[in-house]
C-alpha cells in the first residue's frame, strides 16, 4: 500500500488547504447564517470550483482529474478543516461523478455538463422519507418498508408521487436522484428504482431549510414530488435495482464522510494546541499542566490513527479488488466517533469560553455532532459491519465443510453454502459504483 501522492496531487492539496484557510474559514459566519436557498454563498465556492474540486473523480477525458479515493479523502479533510459545510458541498458532486459510466445518456450529459461547466448545477440524492430512514440503510426487506415514494410507468414515462426528508442540497439542487418504489409488493432490495429528476420539472417543491445543530453551510430540506413526470431513460438504475445503486453510492461516500470528520477534528486540535500555549492559569501556560498535555497527546494519536485508517480504507476502495465494504462502514463510524471525542476534549481545554459563540471551537463541536448520521446512523453501520463479519465466518465455515465433504466423497457438500453470506454481494461491484 503506497500513499505517496504525485506532485500534481500534492500541489492540489496545498491549494485546497490555502482555499480552506483563507476563504472558507474566515467565512464561517456567512456559512453558519444560511437559512434559505437564496442565502447560499455561491461566491465562496468559486475558487474551489476553479481548482477543479467538483470534478475530482471525473475522468480526464470528461474534464476531471480522475483522482483516486485517497486524494478525494485527503481533499475532503483539508476542506472540512476550513468549513465542513463547504466540504460537503464539493464532495457531494463526486458521488454523481462516479455514477457516470452507469448513467443513461441524457442524464450522463446533464451531469457531466453540470459538473464541468455550470456553476449553478447542484446534484442531490433523495432516499430518506418521513417513515423510512434506517430502513433504507439496513433494509427490513419486506413490502411496505423502506422508501415508499411511488414510481409508476405511465405511457412513455415514469410518474413519481411522494416526498423525501432531510435532503442535502434541497432547495439549491438542480437535479435530484430519487429512490422510488416501483414494486410495492416486494421488499426494497428488489422493489425500488433510482430516477433522475430535474428540479425545474413541474410538481417538484421544496420545504424550508432545516435549522441544524452544526454543518450549517450545507442545507437540508424536505422535497415533495407531486405527479412528477420524467422520461423513461431518466431511470438511472435498472428497474428494481435502485437499492443496490444507492448502496454503492453510500459505500463510497462513507469514505469521504470519514474525511469530513478527520478535517473537523484536526481543526479542533489545532485550536486547542494554540490555546494551551497562549492561555495562562496556575502561573504557567496550561499545556504545562500534565492533564492538559495528556489530553493533547491523546487527541494527537487519535487523529493519527484515524488518518491511517482513512488512508487504508481509501486506498483499498480504489486499488483492492474486491473491496470489502467493512472498510467503508468502519472508517466512517470510527472517524465520526473520534471527531466527537476530540472536539469535546478540545472544547474543555477552553474552559467556559469553549461553549461561547465567537470561539471557533464551539462551532467545531456542533459540526462534529452532525457527522454521525450521514449514509445511515453510526449504530446501523456498526451493526452492518458486525453482521458482515458473522456472515463471512459462516460462509468460510461452509466452504471448509464443502471442501471436506468433497474430499470425503459425500454428495451433500455442494449444497452446504446455500443461503450463506447474503451481504457479500456488494463487494465485487462496489469499486465501479
Ligand atoms: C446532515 C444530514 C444530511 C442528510 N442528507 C441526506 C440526503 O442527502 N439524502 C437522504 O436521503 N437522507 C439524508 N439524511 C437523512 C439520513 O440518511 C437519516 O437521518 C439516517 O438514515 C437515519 O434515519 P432517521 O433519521 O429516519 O433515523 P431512524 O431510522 O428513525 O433511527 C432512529 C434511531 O433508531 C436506530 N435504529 C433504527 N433502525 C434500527 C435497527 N434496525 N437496528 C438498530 N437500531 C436502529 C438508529 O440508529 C437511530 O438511533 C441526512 C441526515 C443528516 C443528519
Amino acid at each position: 500500500m503506497d500513499f505517496t501522492l504525485s506532485p500534481e496531487d500534492e500541489s492540489l492539496l496545498a491549494a485546497t488547504r490555502r482555499y480552506a484557510r483563507d476563504v472558507l474559514r474566515p467565512a464561517a459566519d456567512r456559512l453558519e447564517a444560511v437559512t434559505s436557498p437564496e442565502e447560499f454563498p455561491w461566491d465562496l465556492m468559486e475558487e474551489g470550483t476553479a481548482l477543479g474540486l467538483k470534478a475530482l473523480p471525473l475522468s480526464p477525458e470528461l474534464g476531471g482529474r480522475g483522482a483516486d479515493m485517497v486524494v478525494q479523502a485527503l481533499v475532503t479533510a483539508e476542506l472540512a478543516a476550513g468549513d465542513v459545510g463547504a466540504a460537503y458541498f464539493f464532495r457531494h458532486y463526486w458521488r454523481f461523478a462516479r455514477l457516470i459510466p452507469r448513467l443513461p445518456e441524457p442524464v450522463r450529459d446533464l451531469v457531466v455538463k453540470g459538473i464541468t461547466s455550470d456553476n449553478r448545477f447542484v446534484p442531490a440524492s433523495a432516499s430518506t422519507e418521513e417513515l423510512a430512514g434506517s430502513d433504507n440503510a439496513l433494509p427490513y426487506d419486506a413490502p411496505g418498508h423502506g422508501a415508499m415514494l411511488e414510481a409508476r410507468r405511465e405511457g412513455d414515462g415514469w410518474v413519481l408521487d411522494g416526498s423525501k426528508s432531510m435532503i442535502t442540497n434541497g432547495g439549491i439542487a438542480s437535479l435530484y436522484f430519487v429512490l422510488g418504489r416501483t414494486d410495492a409488493g416486494v421488499g426494497i432490495r428488489s422493489g425500488a428504482t433510482m430516477f433522475a429528476v430535474p428540479a425545474s420539472i413541474p410538481g417538484v417543491t421544496v420545504g424550508p431549510l432545516y435549522r441544524k445543530l452544526g454543518q450549517r453551510g450545507s442545507p437540508q430540506a424536505d422535497v415533495a414530488f407531486d405527479r412528477v413526470r420524467v422520461p423513461l431513460d431518466f431511470a438511472v438504475s435498472e428497474v428494481g435495482s435502485g437499492y443496490a445503486s444507492t448502496e454503492r453510492g453510500l459505500i463510497a461516500a462513507n469514505v469521504t464522510n470519514a474525511g469530513l470528520s478527520l478535517g473537523v477534528a484536526e481543526a479542533a486540535y489545532e485550536e486547542a494546541l494554540d490555546w494551551s500555549i497562549d492561555r495562562v492559569q496556575g502561573g504557567v501556560p496550561i499545556h504545562r499542566h500534565q492533564l492538559v498535555a495528556h489530553d493533547l497527546g491523546w487527541m494527537r494519536y487519535q487523529l493519527d490513527a484515524a488518518r491511517s485508517y482513512l488512508l487504508q480504507a481509501a486506498w483499498r476502495y480504489s486499488h483492492a479488488e474486491p473491496f470489502n465494504p467493512e472498510w467503508s462502514w468502519g472508517v466512517r463510524v470510527f472517524c465520526a466517533d473520534m471527531a466527537i471525542e476530540v472536539t469535546r476534549r478540545a472544547m474543555f481545554l477552553f474552559g467556559g469560553r469553549g461553549m461561547m459563540g465567537g470561539y471557533r471551537i464551539e462551532k467545531l463541536v456542533r459540526d462534529a455532532l452532525t457527522l454521525t448520521h450521514g449514509n445511515g446512523t453510526s449504530a446501523i453501520l456498526t451493526a452492518r459491519l458486525g453482521a458482515h463479519q458473522a456472515d463471512a465466518r459462516i460462509d468460510s465455515r461452509a466452504i471448509s465443510r464443502e471442501a471436506s465433504e468433497i474430499a470425503a466423497g459425500t454428495a451433500a457438500g455442494a449444497g452446504a453454502r446455500a443461503g450463506a453470506g447474503t451481504t457479500h454481494e456488494v463487494t465485487a461491484e462496489v469499486r465501479r459504483g
